[in-house]
């Protein structure tokens, strides 16, 4: 039997952020993944400055192996309207990555022992210890294992598919050819964004060198696959993408924070990153609150000095909620009518002063929220 004080499900940003300071501050950490790494993740790769400054990341040691894309602006429409493009002079807003460089780079960085290749197949609870595959015992287990995460399965007993109303995205990343990347018109440092015109979602065209990232999610389920094949035929058209694609789009889902429902803390377990269900609302991303969950979990953690009961482990639900707001909560526009929504949405995406600062610098750089300082306060506040 190995013994752990802390054992976490998931090697991906939130698992590798929280094994890294746990690890630093000399607690005994395990992680377990199914993946064989590096291992892939379906995503579009793009992390905001503020995600840099929390992972502590030395971009110069980063990019010596690994792709970093500077983003220097976004180009916005709704799909097949005017196309307008929030342009930034200076620093990079925005970094493309590659998913399975990425969190490689963070896992091997952590410190922690890690056990890949290693699927979680049962849980036992043993005194106020937690058993996993009847192999790994420790006194706090921690679900780090994304949306489908077994912890939150398990133990806190989510449902993912059933009630949760998630969204569903496709993506496809392939390197193009010398040929594809001197045709493709959409520029490296200026990814694309298409809202769909139900305002449910919206499609990307992400270029990261000559790697080519294409992707849409919705938060419905209906028909996901026929609105993805539409919008590559629009971007085909538009001489945007290449017109034969190699290989499958590869699906994945995740829970907006505020319709999210998971509970966070149960004694001798917490939920952290897409497991917790955080991702931002309007832009779907979930690097940053993932690595954000992480690091207050950690100072957490390290507060409750071996007391992990649901009790002591509740300033981790408290603090998350302060940083990311109370769930559940009504908007003015959920109390309008959807026809009026839509109506004012497609208008507005229409005007450049829109797009710069609601579209970008609110809802996808999240400029109104500077990166996340921890005070080392105790976890009881
Ligand atoms: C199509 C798409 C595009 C996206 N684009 C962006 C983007 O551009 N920027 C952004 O910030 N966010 C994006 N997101 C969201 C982002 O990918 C997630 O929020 C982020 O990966 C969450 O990190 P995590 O560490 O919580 O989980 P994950 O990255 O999902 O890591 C979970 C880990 O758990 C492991 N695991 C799963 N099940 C088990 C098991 N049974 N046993 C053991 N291990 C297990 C997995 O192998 C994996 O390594 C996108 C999501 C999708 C679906």
């Amino acid at each position: 039997m190995t013994e752990c004080d802390v054992l976490i499900v998931g090697g991906g940003p939130a698992g590798a952020t929280l094994a890294r300071a746990l690890h630093q501050h000399g607690l005994h950490v395990h992680v377990l993944d199914k993946a064989t790494w590096p291992r892939d993740k379906v995503c579009a790769g793009w992390v905001t400055p503020a995600v840099v400054s929390e992972l502590e990341l030395d971009l110069d040691d980063y990019r010596r192996d690994n792709l970093l894309q500077p983003v220097h602006g976004f180009r916005v429409s709704l799909m097949g309207g005017r196309e307008i493009e929030a342009s930034y002079s200076g620093d990079a807003i925005s970094y493309g990555i590659r998913r399975c460089e990425f969190d490689h780079y963070l896992l091997r960085r952590s410190g922690a022992t890690v056990h890949e290749g290693e699927a979680v197949k049962s849980v036992e609870r043993d005194g106020a210890a937690y058993v996993v595959n009847g192999e790994y015992r420790c006194r706090l287990l921690v679900g780090a294992g994304g949306h489908f995460c077994p912890v939150a399965r398990h133990v806190f007993a989510a449902r993912p598919g059933s009630t949760e109303v998630a969204v569903r995205a496709q993506e496809i990343e392939f390197a193009m050819s010398p040929e594809q990347a001197r045709a493709c018109p959409v520029q490296a440092d200026v990814p694309e964004l298409f809202f769909c015109t139900d305002l449910k979602g919206y499609g990307w065209v992400v270029r990261k060198g000559d790697y080519l990232n294409i992707g849409l999610g919705r938060e419905d389920n209906h028909r996901l696959s026929e609105h993805v094949q539409a919008f590559c035929d629009f971007l085909r058209e538009a001489g945007k993408i290449p017109a034969e694609l190699p290989g499958r789009f590869q699906g994945h889902a995740y829970l907006l924070y505020p319709h999210a429902q998971r509970e966070l803390v149960r004694d001798g377990a917490l939920l952290i990153g897409d497991a917790a269900g955080l991702a931002y609302p309007q832009s779907g991303e979930g690097i940053r609150p993932a690595i954000e969950s992480a690091l207050i979990a950690a100072e957490v953690i390290q507060a409750c000095n071996g007391d992990y009961t649901a009790d002591a482990l509740a300033a981790y639900a408290r603090r998350l909620q302060q940083h990311l707001g109370t769930r559940g909560q009504t908007t003015f526009t959920d109390r309008l009518p959807e026809w009026l929504v839509r109506f004012l949405g497609q208008r507005l995406l229409g005007m450049r002063w829109f797009i710069r600062h609601m579209v970008m610098n609110r809802w996808f750089l999240h400029r109104q929220t500077p990166p996340l300082r921890l005070t080392g306060a105790t976890g009881g506040d």
